[in-house]
C-alpha cells in the first residue's frame, strides 16, 4: 500500500514536471529530431519587429520570405518551413541601425552621383558643339578678312560693318564656352566631393557587415536582417538565414546563396547550395 501511494506521488510529481516544462521539453525534442531526423518537419516561422524605417510593409516583408522559403523547398521537394501568424518557432525581425542608414545614405548620393554624371556629360557635350561652331564661324571670319583684302587691298565700311559683327559673333562664343567651362569645372568638383564622402560612409560599413543574422537561445529561435539595398539582395539574404536555420554552414562559392558573402545576384540556390542542402537531408547528391 505505502508503495503504491509512493508510485502515485511520483507520478504526480512527474506529472507536474512534464507540465512546468513541456516547453523546454518539446524544444529539446524538436532539437533531437532536426538532429538525428533532418528534414523530416517543418519549421514554423512568424514575423516579429518590421520596422517601418526601411520602408518596406511587412506584406512584402513576408512575400520575400516565402520566395526564399520556396526556393529551399524546390531544391529538396520538401516541405521545410511553414508560416504562422503567431508564435512560431523562429521569429523574423527588421532591425534599423546604422547599416541600413549607411546604406540609404550611399543610395542617396549614389543617385546624386550618377545626375551629376549625367549633366556633367550634357554641359561637357554642350561645350564641345560650341566649340566646333565657334572653329567652323572662325575660319569663315578669316577667309573673309582674307578674300577682303585681296580684292581691294582696303575695307569697305560695309566690309568693316560685316567683319565687326563676325568679330562680336565670334566673341560671343568665347564668352558662352568660357561660361561653360566654369560649369563644368564646378560639376567636376562637386562631383569629386560626392565621390569622397561615398567613399568615407562605404568605409564606415566595412567588408564584411552583417546583413542578417541567424541566432538562439534558450528562448527560441531567431533571424534578424539588418540591411538590404533591393528586393533581390533581401530575398538573398532570407535564404542564407533559412539556410543556416536548416544548420547549413558556408560552402566556398562564391556565386553561392549559402557563401559567407551576399556577392552573387541569383535567387537560385547553386549546385553548391542544393547539395549542402541534400546531404544535410540525407539525400543523394544532385549532379
Ligand atoms: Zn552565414
Amino acid at each position: 500500500m505505502k508503495n503504491i501511494f509512493k508510485n502515485i506521488i511520483a507520478l504526480i510529481i512527474f506529472g507536474i514536471a512534464i507540465f512546468v516544462f513541456r516547453d523546454s521539453l518539446l524544444k529539446s525534442y524538436l532539437i533531437l529530431q532536426d538532429k538525428y531526423f533532418p528534414c523530416t518537419r517543418t519549421i514554423s516561422y512568424s514575423l516579429g519587429t518590421v520596422d517601418p524605417q526601411f520602408g518596406i510593409s511587412k506584406e512584402d516583408f513576408l512575400n520575400a520570405i516565402k520566395e526564399s522559403e520556396d526556393m529551399w523547398e524546390t531544391a529538396v521537394n520538401k516541405d521545410l518551413f511553414v508560416y504562422k501568424e503567431s508564435g512560431g518557432e523562429l521569429v523574423i525581425n527588421l532591425v534599423y541601425d546604422k547599416r541600413q542608414e549607411n546604406t540609404q545614405i550611399l543610395k542617396n548620393i549614389n543617385n546624386g552621383l550618377q545626375d551629376n554624371q549625367s549633366s556633367y556629360n550634357d554641359l561637357k557635350n554642350e561645350v564641345d558643339t560650341l566649340k566646333r561652331e565657334f572653329e567652323t564661324k572662325k575660319s569663315i571670319f578669316e577667309s573673309k578678312v582674307i578674300s577682303l583684302r585681296n580684292r581691294q587691298g582696303t575695307y569697305s565700311p560695309e566690309n568693316i560693318t560685316e567683319l565687326n559683327r563676325l568679330q562680336t559673333e565670334l566673341n560671343d562664343y568665347i564668352k558662352r564656352i568660357n561660361s561653360l567651362v566654369v560649369k563644368v569645372n564646378n560639376r567636376a568638383s562637386s562631383f569629386n566631393n560626392q565621390a569622397k564622402e561615398y567613399n568615407t560612409v562605404g568605409s564606415e560599413l566595412g567588408d564584411e557587415f552583417e546583413e542578417g543574422l541567424y541566432h538562439s537561445d534558450k528562448n527560441g529561435k531567431y533571424i534578424d536582417i539588418y540591411q538590404f539595398e533591393n528586393k533581390q539582395k533581401l530575398t538573398r539574404v532570407f535564404m542564407h538565414e533559412l539556410g543556416h536555420a536548416l544548420y547549413l554552414e558556408h560552402v566556398d562559392n562564391s556565386d553561392a546563396i549559402m557563401y559567407r558573402l551576399n556577392t552573387g545576384v541569383s535567387l537560385m540556390p547553386t549546385i553548391d547550395d542544393i547539395n549542402a542542402l541534400r546531404a544535410h537531408c540525407g539525400l543523394v547528391k544532385a549532379k
